[in-house]
């Protein structure tokens, strides 16, 4: 899913950079978290309950940070990023410091009016990831906004006339087994594409959607057919064939290495403070970034952490080059 901002010989340059990033030890993607706040209110997250004074503690700018980090990829996320009505000026500023850099945003997508994908995407943004977790009410209702999965399928139809890239950020749980495939079949018809992370309770401690053990040998067949999925069509599904194979060993515990967090992917709070991971308590601020150890922890394997150890194979060129 290549930006219209770059073309195919911008590999070389990105090639290059990734190179220096590695060489240096720096982050390869850097996250600003640009607001905590956010207008949905799932029961996984608890950064809804974030106070509204909060607003008056968020950087104005990300420039500083931006150009000193220079990395390949950069996501505006939050909290809900589209709360900023400054949000614009916060992304063109980023896209002109560096400008051979990819930039997105995670956005639930409730407030998203082709409008303001359009005022966004003029900004500088090169790929919207929009959560998708079911296709009908069920994602309204996790995320207690009415009408969102709709409202989601008919912008994103939009989004994709006038040439903006869109991806979904699914996240498989107990519940959507069976609508993984139908969610990929949906985003290959709009064009769009899908990253598929697995549930976690680590962020507020919820349990309910955690894939029970009775359910391991369905999430087999899934990533069978995930996989068969990429032999067939790549450039839909945007996770590595690596990370997709690991996901039953880590629902059964068997990952021992370490997360590696904090190493190619770091996050950069409202307020300008470090941290290696979402779920991670900020510990410094950016300026003082001087790497994380790789940790013992196993909470999570959300996309963001497995790529990051993902081994360079054949597989992950074609899945680029599509
Ligand atoms: S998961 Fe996302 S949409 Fe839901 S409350 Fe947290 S930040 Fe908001
Ligand atoms: S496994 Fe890594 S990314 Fe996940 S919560 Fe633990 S430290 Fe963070």
């Amino acid at each position: 899913m290549m930006s219209p901002r770059y073309k195919p010989w911008h590999l070389l340059p990105f090639a290059w950079k990734y190179a220096r990033l590695r060489l240096t030890r720096r982050p390869v993607l850097v996250h600003f978290e640009v607001t905590m706040r956010c207008n949905a209110s799932c029961s996984f997250c608890d950064y809804w309950k974030t106070p509204a004074e909060e607003k008056a503690r968020e950087l104005t700018s990300f420039v500083d940070a931006a150009r000193a980090f220079d990395p390949m990829m950069i996501t505006f996320t939050g909290g809900e990023p589209t709360l900023r009505r400054d949000l614009e000026q916060i992304i063109a500023e980023v896209a002109r410091a560096t400008p051979i850099c990819y930039l997105t945003m995670i956005t639930h997508g409730g407030m998203l009016s082709i409008e303001r994908a359009q005022t966004l995407w003029d900004a500088g943004l090169d790929q919207f990831s929009i959560s998708l977790d079911y296709l009908d009410e069920r994602h309204d209702a996790a995320r207690r906004i009415p009408g969102l999965a709709a409202k989601i399928l008919r912008t994103v139809a939009v989004m994709r006339d006038r040439g903006m890239n869109v991806r979904f950020n699914t996240v498989i749980k107990d519940d959507n087994l069976d609508d993984i495939m139908p969610i990929v079949h949906r985003a290959e018809a709009l064009g769009a594409g899908v990253n598929l992370s697995v549930y976690t309770d680590f962020k507020n401690g919820n349990a309910d959607r955690l894939i029970r053990a009775d359910q391991f040998a369905r999430v087999q067949a899934l990533v069978d057919e995930l996989l068969a999925f990429k032999r067939r069509r790549r450039g839909v599904i945007t996770n590595s064939d690596w990370y997709l194979r690991q996901l039953p060993r880590y629902l059964r515990r068997e990952m021992r290495e370490p997360c590696r967090s904090g190493e190619t992917t770091i996050h950069i709070d409202p307020t300008g403070q470090v941290r290696r991971c979402p779920d991670f308590p900020a510990d410094k601020h950016w300026r003082a970034y001087d790497g994380y150890a790789p940790i013992d922890c196993n909470a999570c394997y959300y996309a963001c952490r497995g790529e990051a150890q993902a081994p360079l194979t054949l597989s992950r060129f074609q899945d680029l080059l599509a």
